[in-house]
């Protein structure tokens, strides 16, 4: 085995991880359903599902060489791991809040004495920390939410991402400690094998990362038209512009385009007299 690469084993993360992982082309085999291990890349890669909050720490102590898991476990596990591509899913923040109720406006108006429930201790310690405040610090391993409503604490800091569970739990935002996305990190001494076969998969990553959010358009155009259709499709070095054989006043188009701006473009090709528009997705794209 060549590279051992960890991924979630559970939820959202470990879903988008093997979406991502498939997309570059690495397709797993073995026990995919019960989520423990799979090997692919004709056994080049080893994949081990664990639990994401592990991760960052079986990166550094060899346990595997890589993995892919959020920014804010690898920064609260305090580990030396090195971040090789932000994956761009799992976006989340790690955030200080309050009862609605509780009069605090900004994190640095919680007193000292002040208990905080959390599953980041040593992001809000050193949070807390920065900003000269003695917090109590209650640590829970889930279900930060409730305990306020419980008595057991006054604040919390917990991960949010639409929201919506704050506000289920009457809580108010006070301020932002982290950003967070996935990223796939790895082992900072990595050599021989397997440090090529992470620049591999570096390199793979990289380029499914590249196409999100882009689209592949091809049209058939009237010629006169290139002129005017190249100010509003620059492509990625202007649209490839192919003859149609039989018809030479007409040229097909090829170009790379934010998938925001389809809309727009679909609508003056045809103005232009575009014909046979297909737009259609790109798995992976190498500049
Ligand atoms: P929200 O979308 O803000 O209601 O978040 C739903 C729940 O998912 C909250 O309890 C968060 O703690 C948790 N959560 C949101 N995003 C992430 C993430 N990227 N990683 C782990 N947990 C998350």
């Amino acid at each position: 085995m060549t590279l051992r690469l960890a991924i979630p084993n559970k939820g959202r993360l470990s879903d988008d991880s093997v979406a991502l992982l498939r997309r570059a082309g690495i397709r797993l085999s073995g026990s995919t359903e019960r989520r423990l291990q799979a090997r692919a890349l004709g056994g080049r890669l080893q994949v081990l599902f664990l639990r994401a909050a592990d991760i960052p720490a079986f990166i550094a102590d060899g346990t595997v060489d890589a993995g892919i898991t959020g920014l804010d476990v690898a920064k609260e596990a305090g580990v030396d791991v090195t971040s090789h591509v932000d994956l761009g899913f799992g976006d989340c923040r790690l955030v200080v809040a309050v009862p609605n109720d509780h009069g605090a406006r900004q994190a640095s108006d919680l007193g000292d004495g002040t208990r905080i429930a959390t599953s980041f201790p040593a992001l809000t310690r050193a949070y807390f920390d920065g900003l000269g405040t003695k917090v109590r610090i209650h640590e829970v391993s889930g279900a930060c939410e409730i305990t306020p409503a419980l008595g057991v604490a006054d604040a919390i800091t917990d991960l949010t991402s639409s929201g919506s569970t704050l506000i289920q739990n009457h809580l108010r935002e006070l301020d932002t400690i982290l950003e967070s996305t996935c990223h796939l990190f790895a082992r900072p001494d990595l050599d021989g094998d397997a440090a090529l076969e992470l620049e591999r998969l570096v390199f793979a990553l990289e380029s499914v990362v590249h196409a999100r959010g882009k689209r592949y358009l091809l049209a058939d155009v009237p010629r006169d038209a290139l002129e005017a259709i190249r100010e509003f499709l620059p492509g990625l070095g202007g649209p490839t512009v192919v003859d149609i054989a039989g018809r030479p006043d007409w040229a097909a188009i090829q170009v790379v385009i934010d998938e925001s701006d389809v809309y727009d473009a679909v609508h003056r090709l045809k103005d232009l007299g575009g014909q046979g528009i297909l737009i259609v997705p790109i798995d992976r794209l190498v500049p």
